[in-house]
């Protein structure tokens, strides 16, 4: 990425990290940027509404994470990996990260010295500490670190815990993931909580979520409760409806709108986020909601075979988009609103591509980009999808409404003659 001075002095690694492309664009200019990239993309489909910003754009990211790496000055750095490449990038502070996340990497990094932990070097396989991943509960202030180790001993645990928690008291749970593997994946499949309970909590739309370290949680909680806002006014809840979830994570747009529908079902591939949704669901009284683990294309055909009735259905898949499965089984199904959320535009474009053609009675009714990155390029987009009741078979039910009448009439006249 190409940055001037000025972008230089906001940020020193701005080069070679390549996340925050706008950083010296004056954010309403950004948000400009960020309504035209919607129009193109996805303008064609249906209209597209002013983008929803943020007051205070900076230090936004509840989840931090930073990769340990081995320094012949130093002896140990921390930060990312240079764009496109596994050079660590050392990082001090970040003008998007949560800043006291930031501030307990540095510190971990210096007791790391002390406690003569090694950084872990991914050609040698040698050394202990990989990655650090921190996450913060913006309404609850509880704090999670996960420690990410090659092998899984943290040799005197618990003297570690003792003094990182007195630098930082805020830090509420400290779990320990191994992760052995050579890989560029950052948790592995163990974990062993060493402080607190394991997992933050925090509230969302008024209701409170259990989030453990390996499910997805929206980056930006400033936002997603408007985000979330705008999606459950497009499913346009009266308490009657059947409703779906899919790719649900830990539950949350399922239960922010389940106060507002008859049923709601969520389906969710990861099962950690699965089990977190059936926690969230207890937690906050929510008896209508039940959580499915299972992949959401299979999921749907699934309940398009067995004929259910689905009124509204959200859905929000990862970056790469939803599958034909998956759109298939909506044509299948029908729900009268579709209530689309995406944060990659082009993935949307395609997915909606697809079922328009397939079903020409689903019309894009109306699009709302969400700035949910600051500083990035990305663009969240929630987008309602309305199924169109079709003229000709409206006339048709006039007519066979007519002849009911018409029948009843006859009938009713037979039954008189008769009586
Ligand atoms: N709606 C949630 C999560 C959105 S992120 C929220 O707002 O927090 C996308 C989610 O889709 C992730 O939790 C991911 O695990 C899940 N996912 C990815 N592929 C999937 C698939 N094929 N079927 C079901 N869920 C999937």
């Amino acid at each position: 990425m190409a940055v001037n001075k000025k972008e230089e002095k906001l940020c020193p690694v701005a080069k070679k990290c390549g996340g925050c492309r706008y950083l010296d664009v004056p954010y309403d200019e950004q948000l400009r940027k960020k309504q035209k990239q919607t129009e193109k993309l996805l303008g064609r489909y249906g209209k597209v509404k002013a983008i929803i910003g943020m007051e205070n754009p900076k230090h936004y990211r509840n989840k931090v994470h930073a990769v340990f790496d081995f320094d012949k000055r130093t002896g140990m750095v921390s930060g990312i990996y240079q764009e496109g490449t596994h050079q660590v990038v050392p990082v001090e502070e970040c003008l998007i990260e949560n800043l006291e996340a930031d501030h307990i990497i540095q510190s971990i990094r210096r007791l790391a010295k002390s406690f003569k932990y090694k950084a872990y070097d991914e050609d040698t396989g040698y050394g202990l500490l990989r990655h650090v991943l921190i996450r913060t509960g913006y309404h609850s202030g509880e704090i999670m670190v996960v420690l990410v180790l090659a092998s899984p001993i943290l040799p005197s645990k618990n003297n570690f815990v003792k003094e990182l928690c007195k630098l930082h008291p805020e830090i509420t749970t400290i779990v320990v993931n191994v992760n052995d593997k050579k890989t560029s994946m950052v948790l592995g499949e163990k974990q062993q909580v060493i402080y607190g309970k394991g997992y933050i909590e925090d509230s969302l739309c008024e209701k409170l979520f259990k989030i453990s370290p390996k499910s997805f949680y929206q980056v930006n909680p400033v936002q997603t409760e408007k985000l979330y806002g705008q999606a459950v006014a497009y499913a346009e809840l009266t308490g009657k409806e059947s409703v779906i979830d899919a790719y649900c994570g830990i539950g949350t747009i399922g239960i922010a709108a389940s106060d507002k529908a008859a049923k709601v079902i969520g389906v969710e591939l990861n099962p950690d986020a699965v089990r977190d949704a059936v926690v969230n669901a207890r937690k906050n009284g929510i008896k209508n909601i039940d959580f499915y683990q299972n992949d959401a294309g299979k999921f749907m055909l699934q309940l398009a075979e067995a004929k259910e009735s689905v009124d509204v259905v959200f859905m929000d898949p990862p970056r790469s988009g939803s599958s034909e499965a998956f759109l298939d089984a909506v044509i299948a199904l029908k729900p009268s609103r579709v209530v689309y959320i995406s944060c990659n535009p082009e993935t949307m474009a395609r997915d909606l591509q697809y079922l328009l053609q397939k079903e020409k009675k689903y019309k894009v009714e109306e699009l709302t980009p969400v700035d949910m990155f600051p500083f990035t390029e990305c663009v969240e987009v929630c987008g309602l999808i309305r199924l169109q009741k079709e003229k000709r078979q409206e006339h048709g039910n006039r007519k066979d409404g007519n002849r009911r009448e018409r029948n009843t009439g006859n009938r009713n006249r037979g039954k008189r003659n008769t009586k």
